[in-house]
Order: structure tokens, then C-alpha cells, then sequence
């Protein structure tokens, strides 16, 4: 007899896409203040650090009236030759990487498909 629960891997994949800053925003489906679909911008820019951890914030700001539509952060260390971020975002949604920061990431070794 079979179980039958659902697979754990069974996952929405839609928040892992990484995007630069200020680039096309998946999520966006207009300000909510003034319901214009927009680019939009970044401001309030701050960057923290939080012994050898950066900490980034900024506010997606609506061109067209100045509202604050999703506020924006994500982190940045170095952990063992690795970088890595991560990222929370209404908008942009949730991501984490890491990168080697040595020229041969013996990881890239690894098939990735
Ligand atoms: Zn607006
Ligand atoms: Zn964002």
C-alpha cells in the first residue's frame, strides 16, 4: 500500500529567480496608491555592518506618486571562501546564493541539470 501524502518537493519555484536591482519586477502589479504600473525606483538606501556581515535595505519607491511599495533586503558574508547573500523582498521575493570567491569554485564541477 502506497502512501499517499504529498511529495516534499512539491514546491511554487517563482520566488527564486534573482534579479538585479531596479530591473523588471516579476511581482509588480502596480502601486497601490496610485495604481500606475510604473518603473519603479530605489531609495532610503542603508547598508549596516554587523560584524563581517552586510546587512543592505532600500525601499521600492512608485515614479509616478513616491509611495513605498515593498521594502527591500538582503545580506552579504563571507563564509569559508564562499559569498553569500540573501535576499527578502515583497517584490523580488526570496533568494539565497553563495559564490566562491576563489577563481575555481570546485562546486561548478557539479552537474546542473
Ligand atoms: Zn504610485
Ligand atoms: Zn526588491
Amino acid at each position: 500500500m502506497r502512501n499517499a501524502g504529498s511529495p516534499a518537493w512539491h514546491r511554487n519555484n517563482m520566488g527564486n529567480t534573482c534579479l538585479e536591482n531596479g530591473s523588471y519586477l516579476m511581482n509588480y502589479i502596480g502601486c497601490a496608491n496610485c495604481h500606475q504600473r510604473d518603473f519603479v525606483l530605489i531609495s532610503n538606501k542603508a547598508t549596516e555592518d554587523d560584524d563581517g556581515e552586510e546587512l543592505v535595505t532600500y525601499d521600492h519607491v512608485c515614479k509616478n506618486c513616491d509611495h513605498i511599495v515593498a521594502r527591500h533586503e538582503y545580506t552579504f558574508s563571507v563564509v569559508d571562501d564562499y559569498q553569500e547573500y540573501t535576499m527578502l523582498c515583497m517584490l523580488c521575493g526570496k533568494a539565497e546564493d553563495s559564490i566562491s570567491v576563489l577563481p575555481d569554485d570546485p562546486r561548478q564541477t557539479a552537474p546542473l541539470f
